[in-house]
């Protein structure tokens, strides 16, 4: 979950000693005041921490260096002021481990035609230190975001915030460690995948204990625990009346309480910040964790039914990526499709586990039979996705890397209420169509599981992608079949040609 540390990015400016003190010290006054107007905005999700102006490479090494060990470090952002000679940044920028933005900006805003003069020139020359700049990370092969634009712009503070977001996620899953109970779903290929490849691509940690470990501190809760957890279902929730204190049904919602309580104390006190189930191999679990998996999940953390690490992992990242936007993101599954009449839809849901951060009402606290896993009837929460733009996104092992595969989307009501549907749901409209959004999911190898988010954009995942150093691929309003199978087959050769020999 969220490290104790606020995070910061810092904000580095680029000079040289060429100028004299007099316009070193102008440098010095005009980037805080860059650093002030982004932090002023209020829309960027980390601090902007100034740091001192560099004008040698031994301490523009230093930076770099202290940038890659300090944690509440997410990432830098540099813009050269002045000509700043770029040999002076290689050792630099070859040391730097975490992401990188290229902020390209001034701080004057109009010429000051009829005044203008060579000391302003000299003020207000980041047109060209900046272009000597991105010249030595072209050069160097070096891996970041250009943003370019004044700083009064929204639009420039939108794309800088989409970048920290990024850089978030990013940060949590390096430090991610992923408990699974029990293994894999038996048969099934896409939640397969590389562990250690993701461990060095990504960083999250994936080892499998034992589901009776779990049974263990699950057990051994107290029924004062349950007490607490069983009133505040009945505030939160719409709480069906037999499920209610006094309900024939009550000790099926007080088991379900358990179960979060132990799981939770599980990856609690084990440091995980994000968990896989597994229906077939539940061992003394006398029901299928339903709320407790969701009511962990809208605490944060991350979850992939059927064992699927690779998406849980997924959505402890993008669940980073979204902190602060009170919107939501969930574990989500491609379920089924109403093709018309009306517009073509995708209804998605999974047996039990939807995030109630999407839901558009109070959920509903409900109990139903569950026809596999073979246990007791799972309490569940029961409630329709907020609508609006979302994304939906996935993970797939391709065996020698990873690709992600997203698709941004439309969340829309049902078109009539579904009163026979026992599990939380989600209907959109996939972008461009459901036909060209499908076939290019398929075409891409896409997974039948994934992160449906409110809360982050196409840009912040592209961000991310390129973070990671992982594929991406986006289904939006332009793609087109031929023109998307097309890009699979450029990537591919791109992809294995950038990995090289090792
Ligand atoms: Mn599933």
């Amino acid at each position: 979950m969220p490290s104790a540390a606020k995070p910061q990015v810092w904000f580095l400016t680029g000079s040289q000693h060429l100028y004299g003190p007099e316009t070193l010290e102008q440098v010095a006054t005009q980037s805080q005041q860059i650093q002030r107007m982004l932090t002023e905005s209020g829309r960027i999700s980390a601090e902007v921490v100034w740091q001192p102006v560099l004008t040698d490479s031994a301490a523009i090494r230093q930076v770099m260096l202290a940038a890659n060990s300090d944690p509440s470090c997410l990432g830098v952002i540099a813009w050269m002021h002045t000509f700043s000679p770029a040999k002076m940044w290689i050792t630099g920028l070859d040391a730097l481990r975490k992401p990188l933005l290229h902020l390209h900006t001034q701080l004057n805003e109009s010429l000051p035609w009829a005044t203008i003069d060579m000391d302003f020139m000299n003020l207000n020359q980041a047109a060209h230190g900046d272009r000597e700049f991105g010249f030595i990370q072209t050069r160097l092969g070096v891996p970041r975001k250009t943003v370019a634009g004044h700083a009064s712009d929204p639009r420039l503070i939108e794309r800088i915030d989409a970048w920290v977001r990024a850089a978030a996620g990013h940060d949590h899953l390096r430090g991610l460690r992923l408990a699974r109970f029990g293994d894999n779903m038996r048969d099934v290929a896409v939640t397969e995948g590389d562990k250690v490849e993701a461990e060095l691509r990504f960083g999250v940690s994936v080892n499998t204990y034992g589901v009776n470990d779990l049974v263990a501190v699950v057990d051994a809760v107290g029924e004062d625990e349950i007490d607490v957890l069983v009133a505040e279902y009945a505030d939160s929730y719409r709480l069906a009346p037999e499920l209610a204190r006094g309900g024939e049904r009550h000790d099926s919602l007080r088991y379900a309480a358990r179960i979060e309580a132990g799981l939770r104390r599980f990856l609690v006190d084990g440091g995980f910040g994000a968990f896989t189930t597994n229906f077939e191999d539940l061992g003394g679990l006398r029901q299928l964790p339903g709320l407790a998996v969701q009511r962990l999940m809208a605490e944060g953390y991350g979850f992939g039914g059927e064992g699927d690490w690779k998406t849980s992992a997924l959505l402890a990242a993008v669940k980073a990526m979204g902190a602060g936007t009170g919107r939501g993101t969930s574990f989500m599954e491609d379920y089924t499709y109403h093709f018309g009449p009306g517009e073509p839809k995708i209804l998605g849901a999974h047996m039990l586990e939807v995030c109630p951060s999407i839901a558009a009402d109070k959920p509903s606290c409900e109990i139903h039979p569950l026809g596999i896993g073979g246990r007791e009837d799972p309490v569940r929460l029961v409630f329709d996705a907020e609508p609006g733009p979302a994304i939906v996104v996935g993970l797939a092992d391709l065996g020698e890397r990873f690709r992600l595969v997203a698709n941004e989307v439309e969340v829309v009501p049902p078109d009539e209420p579904l009163p026979a549907l026992p599990v939380a749901r989600a209907v959109w409209k996939p972008a461009p169509s459901l036909p060209t959004s499908a076939e290019s999911w398929l075409t891409a190898g896409g997974p039948h599981h994934t992160v449906m988010t409110h809360a982050v954009g196409a840009e912040t995942l592209r961000d991310f992608a390129q973070m990671a150093a992982t594929e991406l691929v986006v289904i939006d309003r332009d793609t087109t079949t031929e023109g998307f199978t097309d890009r699979l087959r450029w990537n591919q050769a791109y992809y294995r040609l950038a990995q090289g020999l090792r």
